[in-house]
């Protein structure tokens, strides 16, 4: 583990909090996607332009600096009420995430989030609301242990309060059509589903463990796609991610994993074939893969150079689909997507020009396909972080914000006491 990486950078650049029409950031060496180039950027509307014709209102000597488009994170829940939304938003904002995809949550959160956050800069984010699976099938058991173990409520309000709420369940096609429209009223921004272990989807007693019937689940994507929302899928065996790719979705939510953790698992079906990793790059089909949930699973008082359960096999999917040029994302599906880096990095499949592309270009241009963010070209969005080192030579410098501006305004980033 790297128990001191990415760390919270603790100064920030107080005297660049100030906003002008027009901003000038000179002498920084600026990411290109490849590398970074020395060049000077200029900041009018909130976008980055070619050139100012009369100085700058603001200039910012960034000479000694890096300079990269902000980060993402493609699989979060941690916006879920209010006030944790509001900690939550200052603490990503402070690593640098500019940009999060809530992949499953209670409908009136994206609601909450807008109301409980102060005027200025914050997270922007997509939200799945209720994801849509099979009755007694997952997520539905983990929300009603949430419900009644966590927050102590009644087992027996917990449906009427859950479904169509937290989750959607459709057994059958028929069943998809009846809720379909009831979904759509929630204007989702992507749409959230479930395979786990497709390949006997129905049979054996653990529902939890399972997830929707693949019929089903090509009718979802149909009915999304016409509404012009993206399917992301949550999968669990490399037959899941062979079934999703038939069905038509857009994005993988997690790498073939054992979530449940039991003890026998057998990681041999959690593999990706080369072949299938081909059919994902040829569709253009990302994928998340929340590999910090894996490191978690680690058993604390195991030795400390033993990888997690599954980790090996983790690994080995990232290179297949590495090599078979599919886009991984970072999402972590738990509290920190840098924590989800750290992780990414243990594997050792990726070179820091790697991780770089995927946190501030692929990721963010995944979350918002149609805005221009995930660049530092004229034209995009003018968001960036300035960071202290270069992190092409050590990637803990992704870390080390000195400044970051959020579309043509500076962030003030109250720095994390420790
Ligand atoms: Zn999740």
């Amino acid at each position: 583990m790297h128990a001191s990486a990415l760390s919270f950078a603790a100064s920030f650049l107080a005297a660049a909090v100030a906003t002008g029409d027009t901003t000038a950031v000179l002498g920084g060496r600026v990411f290109d996607g490849t590398g970074f180039v020395p060049r000077d950027l200029f900041i009018r509307d909130g976008v980055f332009v070619d050139r100012l014709d009369a100085p700058p209102d603001l200039s910012i000597d960034a000479e000694g600096t890096w300079i990269v488009p902000p980060y993402a994170e493609c699989h979060t829940h941690t916006f879920l009420t209010g006030p944790i939304s509001v900690g939550n938003s200052e603490e990503f904002l402070r690593s640098g995430v500019f940009y999060a995809a809530s992949m499953n949550n209670s409908a009136g959160m994206a609601e909450a989030y807008q109301a409980a956050l102060p005027d200025g800069p914050r997270v922007d984010l997509i939200w799945a609301h209720g994801g849509i699976t099979r009755t007694e099938c997952h997520p539905v058991p983990l929300y009603r242990t949430i419900h009644v173990r966590w927050q102590g409520g009644d087992p027996d309000t917990f449906m009427s309060g859950a479904l169509g709420n937290v989750f959607h369940i459709a057994d059958t096609t028929e069943q998809l059509e009846a809720i379909w429209p009831y979904v759509r009223r929630g204007r989702p921004d992507i749409i959230k589903t479930f395979l786990l272990y497709s390949e006997s989807f129905d049979r054996g007693a653990d529902a939890e463990h399972k997830g929707m019937d693949p019929v089903v689940l090509r009718r979802l994507v149909e009915l999304a796609h016409e509404e012009g929302k993206r399917v992301a899928l949550h999968i669990e065996t490399g037959r899941d991610f062979e079934n999703g790719l038939e069905c038509g979705v857009d994005v993988f939510a997690h790498l073939p994993y054992d979530f449940a953790r039991t003890p026998e698992a057998d990681w041999g079906s959690m593999r990706i074939s080369p072949n299938a990793a081909a059919r994902a790059a040829e569709r253009g089909v990302p994928v998340m893969a929340t590999l910090s949930l894996v490191t978690a699973s680690k058993d604390p008082t195991s030795p400390p150079d033993e990888p997690a359960p599954g980790f090996a096999v983790a690994a080995d999917n990232l290179r297949v689909l590495k090599e078979a040029g599919v886009t991984i994302l970072v999402g972590s599906d738990a509290a920190s997507p840098v924590a989800e880096m750290n992780a990414l990095r243990e594997t050792g499949v990726f070179s820091n020009l790697e991780l770089l592309r995927m946190w501030s270009i692929d990721s963010p241009k995944f979350i918002f396909p149609e805005r221009d963010i995930g660049s530092l070209e004229p034209g995009a969005e003018a968001s960036l972080l300035v960071l202290e080192a270069d992190p092409l030579a050590e990637f803990e410098a992704a870390g080390q914000i000195r400044a970051a501006m959020k579309q043509g305004e500076w962030i003030e980033l109250q720095a994390a006491t420790d």
